[in-house]
Parts: structure tokens; C-alpha cells; sequence
């Protein structure tokens, strides 16, 4: 029994969701710790495919507690949205519950992202998914911000919005959005109590009782670690931490209490948004691993940039996250390449670099690749690491050689049984 911590290893979008689903199968808790409805996992399972945006992808085994933590920012109308996608495929969400001092999204906050995103320099556009997180964020940090728990208690909630509410009043008068009404909000969030009142609950004894109980943990991070508030792309990121280190603080588990941390890493890199990336592909290439790898976004159907696996970021990766294994994932878009490159190193101002350089750094830097052979052969079927072409393995062996941390899972195309499980 045992905590295990899976994060993105890269700009997002590596499969995580997948990893998570198969792992949950035999969890007793999955816990989303950080980020809102602004990324997707896209999980296909026995019951169908669904794109996840806030529930976590335990959510399909009613076993598995899955909870929504303090870390998070909950925007309860994509919640419920997301529910009755999932209560067609007969899921009944019953096993979800968010923690009370998760935050918000409310409705202005959607409406700041966009005139906040739209108001920036031609080229410093975060490219966000306008989903209010990062303004639900903000006010987190500024600590007006609502708390799940302030909806259960209506005087609470009165009191807090009418201090909240002049300061966004003016936010959305400077950026031409019609006001607010302190009504309209008591409304929604009177809704949102009949809605989810019973699931908004304290989720700090109930994972000290699964710690001490020695239940199976899951610990489900959004997003990848070049999006991280502080150790990713600023200001290209996301408003938390997508990192390990964001999973304690967002989970409310000790760092001694995880015992595994997985990084999930796509076999190439793709990234949405903006931002440096190096190893962004615009040839046949990029095109190539778009198409075949079905490279756009769960959340939005954006195109996502494609390019050849960067392993400067994948060992700074390693190292800030300490992952124990990784996951490599979509091995199988990589089956029709003749020759397939790897980023060992970046040129920097005339010198070979292998540490990753902050932003503006990583917008100077030009890739430097070593080839490899292509197997060109479909890996869909092999479920075993000697199914693999040997080509394949080679490929495999320098990814974990460049990352840092041994191989646990390889997966060769999207659905469940579609992974080989090293030992
Ligand atoms: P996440 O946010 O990290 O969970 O990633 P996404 O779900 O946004 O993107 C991963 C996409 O790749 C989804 O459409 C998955 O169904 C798909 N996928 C995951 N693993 C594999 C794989 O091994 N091969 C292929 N071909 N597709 C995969």
C-alpha cells in the first residue's frame, strides 16, 4: 500500500490521465491536487472515452474515493457538466467530494481571463483556456478569494462577496463587462449548495485516516512542469504548481508520505500555448506527429505544437519532480518515422548546454539532436517489453538514459489494455 504521486513530466498533455486510470483501478483514493477545468485527460475506458477537466480520472471505479483538493480551483457548473457526461456512460459520481477550502471559479473570473489575455502585447499571450482559473488564482493569492466551505455557510459567503465584490466591479468597468450584482451570486452559489453541498467536505482526516490505513493513494496532477507557476515558463504557465512538490502542498499529504512519483512522458513533446519550445517542429515532421498522434487539445480542439522529445527538459524534469519511474507514453505515433531525434542539448549563446535555462534562455536556445533509427513497424500489439523491435527498445532505453529514472509503464496506443508494465 502506498502514496503515489503521478505529474506531467513535460508541457502537458502527456497521457496522464491514462496512467491515472489504470492505476485507479486498483486505488482506494485519487486526489486532483491542483489547476481547474483548464486542461483535459482524456480517458478511454470499458464505459467509453471521456474528457476530464476537474473530476479525477478515478472516477470510474466507485471503490475509489475521489477527491477534489484544497489545491484546486473548482468551477461547480463545468463540475456538473462533466458529471452528466459521465452519468450517460452509468457513472454516478457518488464516490466525489472536494475539499472545503478549495476555491471558486465564478463567473467573472472567466469573463477577467479573456479581457486580461486579450489585453496583452502582440506575442505575450499565455494562450490560457478562459477558464477563470488564473483570475480565481489571483484572488486566492490576494485572499478575497471563495472558498468551497463559504457556500455552505451564507452569511459567511454575504460577508466575503461584499468585500470581493467593488474591487471586480471596477476590474470588469476598466475592461467594458457589465458589473455583478451581489444577488446574481448568492444565487448561483445557492444553486451550486443544492448542487454539491454534500460533497463539499473536510478532507484532512479523511486522508490521515488512509495514510494510517495504508490505502492505495493516487495523488493526480493537471498540466506538465514547463507550465509551473515557478518552475516553468513564466509567464507562459499556469497559476499552481503541477509539480511533486505542488502535489503535498495541494493535497495536504507530507513529502514523507508519497512514496512514488511518476512522471508521465510522451515519446516526442507537443505543448499548446505559448511560450518558448525549443524543440517545436515546423516540417513534415511536426505535422506528421500532430496528425498521427491526434495532437489537439481535450479542452479547447486547439492544434497542439509538435516536435522531437526534448531531454534537456525531461532530466531538469527528473530532477525538480524526483521521479522514482517514469511513464512513457504514445510510443506508437513513432512507429511511421524512418529517423526519430532526441534534444540532447541546447546552444546558448555559442556554449553546449544540458541544465535547462530559465525562459528567456530556453527562447534563445537551439536544439541540439542526436538520430536514431525508426523501427517503422506497428508496436500497437506488444504488450510485453520483448514484443518491442528492438529499434523501439533502443529508443525506450535513451529516453530513460537521458531522463534519469527507470521505465515503469510504455504505452502504444489509447485504450486501457494498451501498456506494457515493466518489472
Ligand atoms: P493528459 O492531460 O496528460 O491526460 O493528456 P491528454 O489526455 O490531453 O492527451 C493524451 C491523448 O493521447 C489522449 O487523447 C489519449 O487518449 C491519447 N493517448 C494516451 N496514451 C496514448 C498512447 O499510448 N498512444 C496513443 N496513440 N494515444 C494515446
Amino acid at each position: 500500500m502506498s502514496v503515489t504521486a503521478i505529474v506531467g513530466a513535460q508541457w502537458g498533455d502527456e497521457g496522464k490521465g491514462r496512467i491515472v486510470d489504470y492505476l485507479a483501478q486498483k486505488a482506494q483514493v485519487v486526489i486532483r491536487f491542483q489547476g481547474g477545468d483548464n486542461a483535459g485527460h482524456t480517458v478511454i475506458n470499458d464505459k467509453g472515452k471521456f474528457a476530464l477537466h476537474i473530476i479525477p480520472s478515478g472516477i470510474f471505479n466507485p471503490e475509489t474515493l475521489c477527491i477534489v483538493g484544497a489545491g484546486t480551483v473548482v468551477n461547480f457548473d463545468t463540475m456538473a457538466k462533466e458529471l452528466a457526461s459521465i452519468a450517460s456512460a452509468g457513472v454516478d459520481g457518488k464516490n466525489l467530494f472536494i475539499d472545503r477550502r478549495a476555491h471558486l471559479i465564478l463567473p467573472f473570473h472567466c469573463l477577467l481571463d479573456g479581457a486580461e489575455e486579450a489585453s496583452k502585447k502582440s506575442g505575450w499571450a499565455v494562450g490560457t483556456t478562459k477558464r477563470g482559473v488564473g483570475p480565481c488564482y489571483s484572488d486566492k493569492a490576494s485572499r478575497v478569494g471563495i472558498r468551497a466551505s463559504d457556500i455552505l455557510d451564507p452569511e459567511r459567503l454575504r460577508v466575503r462577496l461584499e468585500m470581493m465584490l467593488p474591487q471586480k466591479n471596477r476590474q470588469l468597468e476598466h475592461y467594458g463587462i457589465p458589473t455583478v450584482t451581489l444577488e446574481e451570486l448568492l444565487e448561483i452559489c445557492a444553486k451550486w449548495r443544492e448542487a454539491f453541498g454534500s460533497q463539499i467536505v473536510d478532507t484532512f482526516p479523511i486522508l490521515r485516516e488512509a495514510i494510517q490505513s495504508d490505502k492505495e493513494i493516487l495523488l493526480e496532477g493537471q498540466l506538465g512542469i514547463m507550465r509551473d507557476l515557478d518552475w516553468g515558463i513564466y509567464p507562459y504557465t499556469t497559476s499552481s504548481n503541477p509539480t511533486a512538490g505542488g502535489a503535498c502542498s495541494g493535497a495536504g499529504i507530507s513529502p514523507r508520505h508519497i512514496d512514488s512519483i511518476i512522471g508521465v512522458v510522451k515519446a516526442y513533446s507537443t505543448s499548446v500555448g505559448g511560450g518558448p519550445f525549443p524543440t517545436e517542429l515546423f516540417d513534415k515532421d511536426g505535422e506528421k506527429l500532430r496528425s498521427v498522434g491526434l495532437e489537439f487539445g481535450a479542452t479547447t480542439g486547439r492544434p497542439r505544437r509538435c516536435g522531437w522529445f526534448d531531454a534537456v527538459a525531461a532530466s531538469f524534469s527528473c530532477w525538480i519532480n524526483g521521479f522514482t519511474a517514469i511513464a512513457v507514453t504514445k510510443l506508437d505515433v513513432l512507429d511511421s518515422f524512418e529517423k526519430i531525434k532526441i534534444c540532447t542539448g541546447y546552444m546558448l549563446n555559442g556554449e553546449l548546454i544540458t541544465d535547462l535555462p530559465d525562459t528567456s534562455g530556453q527562447e534563445q536556445a537551439k536544439p541540439v539532436y542526436e538520430e536514431m533509427e525508426g523501427w517503422m513497424c506497428s508496436t500497437e500489439e506488444a504488450r510485453t517489453w520483448d514484443d518491442l523491435p528492438p529499434k523501439a527498445q533502443a529508443y525506450v532505453k535513451r529516453l530513460e538514459e537521458l531522463t534519469g529514472a527507470p521505465i515503469a509503464f510504455i504505452s502504444v496506443g489509447p485504450e486501457r489494455d494498451q501498456i506494457i508494465i515493466m518489472q
